[in-house]
Protein backbone atom coordinates (compact mmCIF):
# COMPACT_ATOMS: atom_id res chain seq x y z
CA UNK A 1 0.00 0.00 0.00
CA UNK A 2 1.55 3.41 -0.89
CA UNK A 3 2.23 5.21 2.27
CA UNK A 4 2.03 8.94 1.77
CA UNK A 5 5.64 10.36 3.39
CA UNK A 6 5.37 13.07 6.50
CA UNK A 7 7.78 14.98 7.55
CA UNK A 8 7.09 17.15 10.53
CA UNK A 9 9.68 20.14 12.14
CA UNK A 10 9.73 19.79 16.15
CA UNK A 11 10.62 23.24 16.81
CA UNK A 12 11.03 22.69 20.64
CA UNK A 13 11.79 25.49 22.63
CA UNK A 14 13.40 27.86 20.44
CA UNK A 15 12.26 30.81 18.39
CA UNK A 16 10.81 34.34 19.17
CA UNK A 17 7.63 35.29 17.97
CA UNK A 18 8.93 37.16 14.92
CA UNK A 19 11.82 34.36 13.92
CA UNK A 20 8.84 31.84 13.97
CA UNK A 21 6.89 34.10 11.94
CA UNK A 22 10.09 34.34 9.36
CA UNK A 23 10.68 30.68 9.41
CA UNK A 24 6.98 29.83 8.42
CA UNK A 25 7.03 32.42 5.91
CA UNK A 26 9.90 30.71 4.40
CA UNK A 27 8.43 27.82 4.62
CA UNK A 28 5.51 28.33 2.88
CA UNK A 29 7.41 30.27 0.12
CA UNK A 30 9.98 27.53 -0.75
CA UNK A 31 7.35 24.25 -0.58
CA UNK A 32 6.34 23.49 -4.12
CA UNK A 33 2.28 22.69 -4.42
CA UNK A 34 3.08 19.61 -5.38
CA UNK A 35 5.47 18.09 -3.02
CA UNK A 36 5.35 14.30 -2.87
CA UNK A 37 5.65 14.78 1.19
CA UNK A 38 3.01 16.14 3.38
CA UNK A 39 4.94 18.63 5.65
CA UNK A 40 4.04 20.02 9.32
CA UNK A 41 5.50 22.10 11.85
CA UNK A 42 5.26 21.71 15.46
CA UNK A 43 6.09 25.24 17.43
CA UNK A 44 6.22 26.20 20.48
CA UNK A 45 2.44 26.60 22.12
CA UNK A 46 2.82 30.17 22.58
CA UNK A 47 3.63 30.80 18.84
CA UNK A 48 0.51 28.22 17.51
CA UNK A 49 -2.29 30.80 17.46
CA UNK A 50 -0.54 33.63 14.91
CA UNK A 51 0.97 29.93 13.27
CA UNK A 52 -2.25 29.21 12.92
CA UNK A 53 -3.20 31.83 11.00
CA UNK A 54 -0.37 32.06 8.95
CA UNK A 55 -1.41 28.10 7.97
CA UNK A 56 -4.47 29.23 7.19
CA UNK A 57 -5.49 27.31 3.76
CA UNK A 58 -1.98 26.62 3.62
CA UNK A 59 -0.85 23.07 2.84
CA UNK A 60 1.83 23.11 5.61
CA UNK A 61 0.34 20.85 9.06
CA UNK A 62 -0.08 22.71 12.33
CA UNK A 63 0.88 20.88 15.22
CA UNK A 64 1.75 21.06 18.87
CA UNK A 65 4.76 19.48 20.69
CA UNK A 66 2.34 17.70 23.58
CA UNK A 67 -0.90 17.36 24.73
CA UNK A 68 -2.84 17.22 27.94
CA UNK A 69 -4.20 13.71 28.96
CA UNK A 70 -7.20 15.98 29.95
CA UNK A 71 -9.74 17.92 28.31
CA UNK A 72 -9.95 20.46 31.00
CA UNK A 73 -9.38 21.36 34.62
CA UNK A 74 -7.09 21.94 37.43
CA UNK A 75 -3.82 20.56 35.35
CA UNK A 76 -1.34 23.74 35.55
CA UNK A 77 0.97 24.10 32.51
CA UNK A 78 -1.32 21.64 30.30
CA UNK A 79 -2.95 22.65 26.70
CA UNK A 80 -6.02 20.17 25.66
CA UNK A 81 -6.55 19.06 22.83
CA UNK A 82 -9.78 21.10 22.56
CA UNK A 83 -7.87 23.79 23.08
CA UNK A 84 -5.60 23.05 20.14
CA UNK A 85 -8.69 21.93 17.95
CA UNK A 86 -9.58 25.07 18.19
CA UNK A 87 -6.69 26.58 16.89
CA UNK A 88 -6.10 24.04 13.80
CA UNK A 89 -4.13 21.54 15.00
CA UNK A 90 -3.94 18.67 13.30
CA UNK A 91 -1.05 16.78 14.61
CA UNK A 92 0.73 16.57 18.41
CA UNK A 93 3.87 14.97 19.13
CA UNK A 94 3.36 12.52 22.41
CA UNK A 95 6.34 10.89 24.13
CA UNK A 96 9.26 12.42 22.58
CA UNK A 97 12.02 11.12 24.34
CA UNK A 98 12.61 14.57 25.95
CA UNK A 99 9.18 14.68 27.74
CA UNK A 100 10.11 10.91 28.70
CA UNK A 101 13.60 11.36 30.12
CA UNK A 102 13.67 15.03 31.43
CA UNK A 103 10.40 15.32 33.16
CA UNK A 104 9.75 11.63 33.57
CA UNK A 105 6.37 11.00 31.39
CA UNK A 106 5.45 7.44 32.15
CA UNK A 107 4.51 5.05 29.28
CA UNK A 108 0.78 4.82 30.88
CA UNK A 109 0.49 8.91 30.44
CA UNK A 110 1.58 8.56 27.53
CA UNK A 111 -0.43 7.02 26.54
CA UNK A 112 -3.64 8.93 28.02
CA UNK A 113 -2.19 11.48 25.85
CA UNK A 114 -2.06 9.99 22.64
CA UNK A 115 -6.08 8.38 23.32
CA UNK A 116 -7.08 12.37 24.28
CA UNK A 117 -5.88 13.09 20.58
CA UNK A 118 -7.52 10.70 18.61
CA UNK A 119 -10.92 11.39 20.70
CA UNK A 120 -10.68 15.06 19.70
CA UNK A 121 -9.37 14.25 16.23
CA UNK A 122 -5.79 15.50 16.18
CA UNK A 123 -3.25 12.94 15.03
CA UNK A 124 -0.63 11.44 17.79
CA UNK A 125 3.01 11.43 16.50
CA UNK A 126 4.06 8.71 18.98
CA UNK A 127 7.87 8.68 19.73
CA UNK A 128 9.67 5.44 20.99
CA UNK A 129 13.05 4.51 20.97
CA UNK A 130 15.78 3.45 22.87
CA UNK A 131 18.58 5.27 24.77
CA UNK A 132 22.60 4.12 23.82
CA UNK A 133 22.96 2.13 26.97
CA UNK A 134 19.57 0.32 26.63
CA UNK A 135 20.85 -0.84 22.60
CA UNK A 136 23.89 -1.74 23.71
CA UNK A 137 22.57 -4.32 26.66
CA UNK A 138 20.74 -5.70 23.44
CA UNK A 139 17.16 -4.30 24.52
CA UNK A 140 16.22 -2.14 21.69
CA UNK A 141 12.97 -4.57 20.94
CA UNK A 142 12.17 -4.76 24.44
CA UNK A 143 12.17 -1.15 24.84
CA UNK A 144 10.13 -0.40 21.52
CA UNK A 145 7.63 -3.33 23.30
CA UNK A 146 6.80 -1.64 26.58
CA UNK A 147 6.48 1.83 24.56
CA UNK A 148 4.51 0.84 22.30
CA UNK A 149 2.77 -2.20 24.22
CA UNK A 150 1.29 0.65 27.03
CA UNK A 151 -1.03 2.37 24.21
CA UNK A 152 -1.74 -0.69 22.19
CA UNK A 153 -3.16 -1.54 25.63
CA UNK A 154 -5.03 1.12 26.38
CA UNK A 155 -5.96 2.00 22.95
CA UNK A 156 -5.74 -0.87 20.97
CA UNK A 157 -4.13 -1.42 17.60
CA UNK A 158 -6.72 -0.29 15.56
CA UNK A 159 -6.51 3.43 17.09
CA UNK A 160 -2.92 3.43 15.35
CA UNK A 161 -5.49 4.15 11.83
CA UNK A 162 -5.51 7.92 13.21
CA UNK A 163 -1.55 7.89 14.42
CA UNK A 164 1.50 8.14 13.22
CA UNK A 165 4.73 6.78 15.08
CA UNK A 166 8.12 8.28 15.12
CA UNK A 167 10.94 5.68 15.67
CA UNK A 168 13.59 7.59 17.86
CA UNK A 169 16.64 6.49 19.26
CA UNK A 170 17.22 8.62 21.91
CA UNK A 171 21.30 8.21 21.25
CA UNK A 172 20.77 9.94 17.83
CA UNK A 173 18.68 13.27 18.87
CA UNK A 174 20.63 15.75 19.31
CA UNK A 175 23.80 14.51 18.72
CA UNK A 176 24.56 14.80 14.80
CA UNK A 177 24.89 10.31 15.15
CA UNK A 178 22.50 8.97 13.27
CA UNK A 179 21.19 5.40 13.28
CA UNK A 180 22.10 3.95 9.66
CA UNK A 181 19.75 3.05 6.99
CA UNK A 182 20.26 -0.64 7.75
CA UNK A 183 19.46 0.28 11.79
CA UNK A 184 16.68 2.21 11.36
CA UNK A 185 15.39 -0.13 8.89
CA UNK A 186 15.33 -2.99 11.55
CA UNK A 187 13.79 -1.53 13.69
CA UNK A 188 10.97 0.25 11.18
CA UNK A 189 10.09 -3.32 10.21
CA UNK A 190 10.12 -4.27 13.66
CA UNK A 191 7.61 -1.81 14.48
CA UNK A 192 4.93 -2.87 11.55
CA UNK A 193 5.54 -6.30 12.60
CA UNK A 194 4.03 -5.45 15.97
CA UNK A 195 1.17 -3.90 14.71
CA UNK A 196 0.86 -6.36 11.30
CA UNK A 197 0.17 -9.47 14.16
CA UNK A 198 -2.73 -7.34 15.67
CA UNK A 199 -4.27 -5.31 12.52
CA UNK A 200 -2.63 -6.48 9.45
CA UNK A 201 -4.49 -3.20 7.17
CA UNK A 202 -3.90 -0.81 9.85
CA UNK A 203 0.18 -2.02 9.61
CA UNK A 204 -0.04 -1.81 5.82
CA UNK A 205 -0.70 1.80 5.96
CA UNK A 206 0.79 3.30 8.78
CA UNK A 207 3.29 5.96 8.42
CA UNK A 208 6.46 5.40 10.86
CA UNK A 209 8.52 8.13 10.73
CA UNK A 210 12.38 8.03 11.25
CA UNK A 211 14.19 10.87 13.56
CA UNK A 212 17.70 11.75 14.87
CA UNK A 213 19.78 14.22 13.51
CA UNK A 214 18.06 13.80 10.08
CA UNK A 215 20.15 16.53 7.68
CA UNK A 216 19.65 17.33 4.03
CA UNK A 217 22.49 15.23 3.40
CA UNK A 218 21.48 12.20 4.61
CA UNK A 219 17.41 12.06 4.34
CA UNK A 220 17.15 10.95 1.20
CA UNK A 221 19.08 7.52 2.51
CA UNK A 222 16.58 6.55 5.25
CA UNK A 223 13.85 8.05 3.36
CA UNK A 224 14.53 5.69 0.82
CA UNK A 225 13.79 2.47 3.34
CA UNK A 226 11.31 0.30 2.73
CA UNK A 227 9.16 0.84 6.19
CA UNK A 228 10.36 4.75 6.67
CA UNK A 229 7.52 6.74 5.48
CA UNK A 230 9.26 10.27 6.33
CA UNK A 231 10.76 12.25 9.32
CA UNK A 232 10.34 13.73 12.77
CA UNK A 233 13.00 16.63 12.13
CA UNK A 234 14.23 18.79 15.30
CA UNK A 235 17.63 20.91 14.71
CA UNK A 236 17.34 20.87 11.21
CA UNK A 237 13.55 22.48 10.62
CA UNK A 238 14.67 25.55 12.10
CA UNK A 239 16.30 26.51 8.89
CA UNK A 240 13.98 26.89 6.05
CA UNK A 241 16.51 25.86 3.56
CA UNK A 242 17.44 22.46 5.34
CA UNK A 243 13.68 21.55 6.43
CA UNK A 244 12.57 22.30 2.81
CA UNK A 245 15.62 20.23 1.28
CA UNK A 246 14.68 17.24 3.53
CA UNK A 247 11.01 17.63 3.07
CA UNK A 248 11.79 17.26 -0.77
CA UNK A 249 13.94 14.58 -0.32
CA UNK A 250 10.81 12.22 1.30
C1 LIG B 1 13.69 15.35 17.71
O1 LIG B 1 13.92 15.92 18.75
O2 LIG B 1 12.56 14.89 17.49
C2 LIG B 1 14.79 15.21 16.76
C3 LIG B 1 14.70 14.29 15.86
O3 LIG B 1 15.84 16.09 16.92
P1 LIG B 1 17.15 16.23 15.97
O4 LIG B 1 16.67 16.17 14.54
O5 LIG B 1 17.72 17.55 16.32
O6 LIG B 1 18.03 15.08 16.30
Amino acid sequence: MARRPLVVGNWKMNGTRASAKALLADILAGLPTDARAEVGVCPPAVFIPEAAEALAGKPVLLGAQNVADQDEGAYTGEVSAPMLREFGCALAIVGHSERRLIYGESDKLIAARYGKAIAHGITPILCVGETLEQREQGSTFAVIDQQLGAVLEACGAASLRKAVIAYEPVWAIGTGRTATPEQAQEVHAYIRRQIAEREPEVAASLRILYGGSVKPDNAGALFGLPDVDGGLIGGASLDAKSFLSISLAA
